[in-house]
């Protein structure tokens, strides 16, 4: 058997790619000199605002601090709540604890990993049962794939809450005709290196429509600058995108469409060759996912057994996530919506994720359904 490397992302065959633009990018940012704020930034906030059809799109430091930034220009006070997805990556409920708010853990669905709207409904009426001040709601699109925004949306707005929508996973994903960063009133994104649209190094983004918000997190990413930048007139924080990242960000968002496409291919290729021996993932219709993962689920398999038998084969695979937040050391005692998270504690015993990537060659793919296939009947 010839010996092949498989990448769980490969970012080499993307530079590859795009090399001699983003070599020709940093040379001008490394010649013009303006490393803080320099016009790559704006150009790129640009860029991102018309992909997406948001008003603002404003970089940032990187994904979890976008979310702290939406945080403090909503004026989070202490002990509010805030509803999140349990089966997320950390960074969404820690910015909430971080400023004394409580996150308050909601169930997924089963079949798209999504906030469930049942679940954030039992939530809110806990939380108002138990006098808890209610703050706003933070969506967090899994593995590339909206969360319902329109079975969502109505339920923040009918208790006067805001909703964030966490699109770090899914920044560029279509929810029937409206593209994550343009959807709700303020969407964060995060360009880690590993994420569908990913810098060399940290950064983010902030999708707002309203203008005096944007103005306010204008100024919070600038240690709450006013007018005159020796008078701050609000506490805020170093929360800027680094002129380099925004210059190397725009050479990769002229390709991302593409790659987009590629994603989906790639999934639907996965799913063809798997969907008779695991669960595969589902996407609800009208949507199109940016498949920042491809998680399958093998119940009642050993995950272990299967995991270690494919890296032995040469093919990597990850777990989002073996364990859920409200399962975590620094977040079990906080609220959960009913008597447990069933459905969140059910999939993170069972799923894995597999390599995607939108440079995945078909005989790279068919060798990973073949190896999957054979560990699963094992
Ligand atoms: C990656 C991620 C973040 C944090 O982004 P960083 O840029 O790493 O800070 C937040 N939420 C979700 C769902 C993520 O996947």
């Amino acid at each position: 058997m010839t010996s092949r490397t498989i990448r769980f992302i490969d970012l080499p065959a993307q530079q590859e790619r795009i090399k001699d633009k983003i070599d020709a990018a940093m040379q001008r940012v490394l010649a013009h000199g303006a490393y803080i704020l320099g016009p790559e930034v704006a150009e790129l906030e640009a860029k991102l605002a018309a992909f997406c059809g948001a008003k603002h799109a404003i970089g940032c430091s990187n994904g979890t601090d976008a979310i702290t930034l939406c945080l403090l220009a909503k004026g989070l006070k202490p002990g509010q709540a805030v509803f999140c997805p349990s089966f997320t990556f950390a960074a969404t409920a820690e910015v909430v604890a971080l400023l004394g708010g409580v996150p308050y853990f909601v169930d997924i669905l089963e079949d798209t990993f999504n906030l469930d709207p049942a679940s954030l409904k039992v939530a809110i009426a806990q939380a108002k049962r138990d006098g808890l001040p209610l703050a706003g709601v933070i969506a967090v699109d899994l593995f590339g794939q909206p969360a319902d925004y329109e079975a969502i949306e109505p339920i923040a707005a009918a208790e006067g809450m805001w909703l964030l929508c966490d699109a770090a996973q899914g920044f560029g994903a279509t929810y029937h005709d409206r593209t994550v960063g343009g959807i709700g009133e303020m969407t964060t994104t995060s360009f880690f290196p590993a994420k569908p649209l990913g810098a060399y190094g940290d950064g983010g983004a902030i999708f707002v429509e309203d203008d005096e918000m944007a103005a306010v997190l204008r100024s919070l990413l600038v240690h709450g600058q006013g007018a005159d930048k020796y008078d701050n007139v609000r506490i805020g924080m170093t929360g800027r995108l680094d002129t380099l990242q925004a210059a190397i960000l725009i050479e990769k968002l002229a390709i991302f469409a593409d790659e987009i496409v590629a994603r989906n291919r790639v999934a639907a290729a996965y799913d063809d060759g798997l969907s008779d021996v695991a669960i595969v993932p589902s996407v609800l219709g009208g949507c199109v996912s940016t498949w920042a993962q491809y998680t399958l689920r093998a119940p009642g398999r050993d995950r272990g057994a299967v995991l270690a038998r494919l890296k032995d084969k040469g093919v990597p695979t990850a777990v989002y996530y073996p364990k859920p937040l409200h399962q975590q050391t620094a977040y079990r005692h906080f609220p959960v919506a009913g008597n447990g998270l069933p459905v969140s504690d059910r999939v993170a015993q069972d799923v894995f994720s597999l390599p995607m990537h939108a440079y995945l060659q078909p005989d790279d793919q068919g060798f990973i359904i073949e190896q999957v296939r054979e560990a699963l009947a094992a």
